[in-house]
């Protein structure tokens, strides 16, 4: 991934979005750390042919990769704490610039707050786009604990596992990839209650925000795995004319 640190284009002002072809469907996943966003996108995004794009997921490669931004990035993530929005919707902005969003995004970690709902709104209007739905995945704070403390990653691609709810066929290994799996730094107890207690109050006003704009489908989190995913794609399904 490349960094944009360094270069300054004002945030959504000349987003890059949409400029070889329009954007397509839109698809805001919501919900609390650990509510599953990441494993239904996985499913959901091969299913709807959706390019699958994770915040979370392109701060842990820059991380990786050791790059400018990875520096910026891993002192919150390593507080629980979310990463300054310049940072962040700029990162996104250039995501979305590459020729596999234009068919089509389903959005997983962003936005945590107003300010990146708003910036996404306005950068989606730029390319003559706008979110088709934001299905949030409502799973009880006391659950929350649980599947973030079980929780195993792959190391090429972060596939999520879960100790108890979604093991892996083989320990330790990634069925999809075969890469190694482990935990994150971030999962660890003391920054798993960080990262509730700074987090939660903003999801919650991306919530209302959402909601207010009649785009907003709560799903219950509790089922297992295919239960959600099936709910999931119904209402996405129905909100983007997509066959089932
Ligand atoms: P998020 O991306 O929202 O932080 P993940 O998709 O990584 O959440 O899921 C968090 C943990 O919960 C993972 O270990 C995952 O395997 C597990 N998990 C996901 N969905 C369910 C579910 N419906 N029931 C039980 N555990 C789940
Ligand atoms: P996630 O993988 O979505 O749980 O994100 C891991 C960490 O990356 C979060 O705790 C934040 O520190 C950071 N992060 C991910 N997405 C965002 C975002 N949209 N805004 C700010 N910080 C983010």
């Amino acid at each position: 991934m490349t960094s944009s640190i360094g270069r300054d284009s004002p945030i959504g002002s000349s987003s890059p979005i949409g400029r070889n072809s329009p954007i397509g469907r839109v698809v805001v996943l919501l919900g609390a750390p650990g509510a599953g966003k990441g494993t239904q996108a996985q499913i959901l995004s091969k299913r709807l042919g959706l390019a699958h794009v994770a915040t979370g997921d392109l701060f842990r490669a820059a991380v990786r990769d050791e790059t400018p931004l990875g520096t910026v990035a891993k002192a919150y993530m390593d507080r629980g704490e979310l990463v300054p929005d310049t940072v962040t919707i700029k990162m996104l902005l250039e995501r979305l610039s590459k020729p596999d969003a234009a068919a089509g995004i389903l959005l997983d970690g962003f936005p945590r707050n107003t300010a990146q709902a708003d910036a996404l709104d306005k950068a989606l209007a730029e390319a003559g786009g706008s979110v088709d739905i934001a299905p949030y995945i409502e799973v009880p704070e006391s659950d929350l604990v649980a599947r973030l403390s079980g929780r195993w990653i792959c190391r090429a691609e972060g596939h999520p596992y879960h100790e108890q709810a979604n093991p892996p066929l083989v320990a330790g290994v990634c069925d999809i990839d075969g890469s190694e799996l482990y935990q994150r730094t971030d999962d660890q107890p003391a920054t798993v209650q960080a990262r509730l207690r700074q987090q939660l109050g903003a999801l919650a006003e991306v919530v209302a925000y959402y909601r207010d704009r009649g785009l907003l489908k709560p799903v219950d989190g509790r089922r297992g795995i295919d239960g959600v995913s099936e709910d999931l794609f119904a209402s996405i399904a129905a909100a983007t004319g997509t066959q089932g």
